[in-house]
């Protein structure tokens, strides 16, 4: 299998075609500027020790600190964090972030710790990455499987270990801690405004719309509630266990209720009240990225639609919510069936977002309301979003290689800033 770093980088060769920068440049963004490999020990609630394998990588700081989340997974390898990395350094640039890209990951199923063991891990990750970190160097944030609570033990080892409250080295923290408000329901949000933006552009009214939705995380059921709010029909929905398909429409803020009480989506429709009056199918995750809908937004993990099933995906529209949920070898596929894909890097950047608030606010000391930080999240991923159109109309190109050519001219600048060849050769 291609490593999922050189399936990454095939993203940037293609906006290489449209943007020109200096050699050194585009040798510089080939590979991670660090990378770094621990082992982290844990005591058990039952007295045994347990050892696990925990990564943080820094991809490129060109344009500031890096950024990004740590994911607590039992697929987390080196590669795939390189990866995420990789992904945050253009998702930062996209969105004009004055940040680099950096991603963390521990191997485990966090389902088998109780959260005494979960505190241990979270605590000895940030034991042992410590030099790597600060909030002038690198700060991680949540990601797939961590929350607030986890981010506030890692802000609270680090301020442990230097004898000081240094609140702006992780973001995601819980509200008391320092958080801002807006980060939790952030990656949804911005994701949703992405939309709303386009949906003119596409020539398309929420009301005739159905959309699919794979993952009801943190940024799956939270995308799905705001777009059922603004009329979208959610027609389906899944997680882990598999998913529901209801072409009439789902409830979305009853099934968040009842998923937040039972832990499961089939267990909403199969035992609780809903399953008495909403007709619906059980389908796969595999079923539903095929389902045909107007627009399919993969909210889950990576490499879900690949060369294998991208002939038969149905919707016209994919919004990127999950990071890479689509290789490249699919985005051809897609391409030639003239399905159109909004990439990770400019959908999901909301998260980001207010992570770099969240980091302004804890360096500042002045906190903002919930109003303020969504008017800003607005105006800047609408700004982006209009510009990236802008350069794919002009380009004729994919919004994936629009936004990549976007960022891609930031991190030149960056880069390119500090000499180049040609500077030293004159
Ligand atoms: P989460 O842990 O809150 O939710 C993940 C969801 O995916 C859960 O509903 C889980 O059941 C489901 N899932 C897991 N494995 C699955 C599978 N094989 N098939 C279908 N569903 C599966 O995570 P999240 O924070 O919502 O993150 C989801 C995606 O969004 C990830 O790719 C993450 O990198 C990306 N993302 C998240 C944020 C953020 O701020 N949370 C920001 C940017 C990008």
């Amino acid at each position: 299998m291609t490593s999922l770093l050189s399936d990454a980088n095939q993203r940037l060769d293609k906006a290489l075609q449209y943007v020109t920068l200096r050699a050194d440049a585009v040798e510089r963004l080939k590979m991670p500027k660090a990378s770094l490999t621990v082992s982290i020990p844990v005591r058990m609630d039952d007295g045994s020790l347990r050892v696990f394998q925990g990564y943080r990588v820094r991809y490129d700081d060109s344009r500031g600190p890096t950024k990004g989340g740590v994911r607590f997974h039992p697929n987390v390898t080196l590669d795939e964090v390189q990866s995420l990395a990789f992904w945050m350094t253009f998702k930062c640039a996209v969105l004009n972030l004055p940040f680099g890209g950096a991603k963390g990951g521990i191997t485990l199923n966090p389902k088998q710790l109780s959260k005494f063991e979960l505190e241990r891990l979270s605590r000895g990750y940030i034991d042992l990455i410590a030099d790597f970190i600060g909030p002038d160097i690198d700060i991680p944030a949540p990601d797939v499987y961590t929350n607030a609570m986890i981010m506030g033990w890692m802000m609270d080892q680090y301020s442990t270990i230097r004898r000081q409250i240094t609140p702006g080295v992780v973001t995601g923290k819980p509200i008391p801690m320092g958080g801002s408000l807006g980060r939790e329901t952030a990656t949804a949000m911005g994701a949703f405004f992405t939309i709303q933006t386009l949906m003119p552009k596409l020539e398309r009214q929420p009301n005739s719309t159905t959309v699919a939705i794979q993952g009801f995380g943190n940024a799956g059921a939270v995308i799905a509630e705001l777009l059922f709010h603004a009329g979208y029909r959610v027609v389906a929905v899944s997680d882990s266990q598999g998913g529901i398909y209801a072409p009439q429409g789902l409830d979305i803020p009853s099934l968040r209720r009842q998923k937040e009480a039972t832990r499961g989506l089939q267990a909403v429709y199969c035992e609780g009240s809903l399953c008495n009056w909403v007709e619906h199918q059980i389908i796969s995750n595999a079923e539903l990225l095929e389902l045909q809908v107007d627009i399919l937004i993969p909210a889950a993990l990576e490499n879900q639609i690949t060369a294998e099933n991208a002939a038969q995906i149905q919707a016209p529209l994919i919004f990127e919510v999950a990071n890479g949920p689509i290789n490249s070898a699919a985005d051809a596929i897609l391409e030639s069936k003239g399905i159109q894909v909004f990439p990770d890097i400019l959908v999901n950047a909301g998260g980001v977002t207010v992570s770099y608030f969240e980091w302004v606010q804890n360096r500042s000391g002045y906190y903002w309301s919930l109003e303020e930080v969504n008017q800003r999240l607005q105006t800047k991923i609408t700004h982006e979003t209009e510009l990236i159109w802008a350069t794919a109309q002009e380009l004729g190109c994919s919004m994936r290689t629009a936004a990549y050519v976007h960022a891609l001219k930031r991190l030149g600048e960056a880069i390119q800033a500090k000499g180049t060849q040609e500077d030293y050769q004159s």
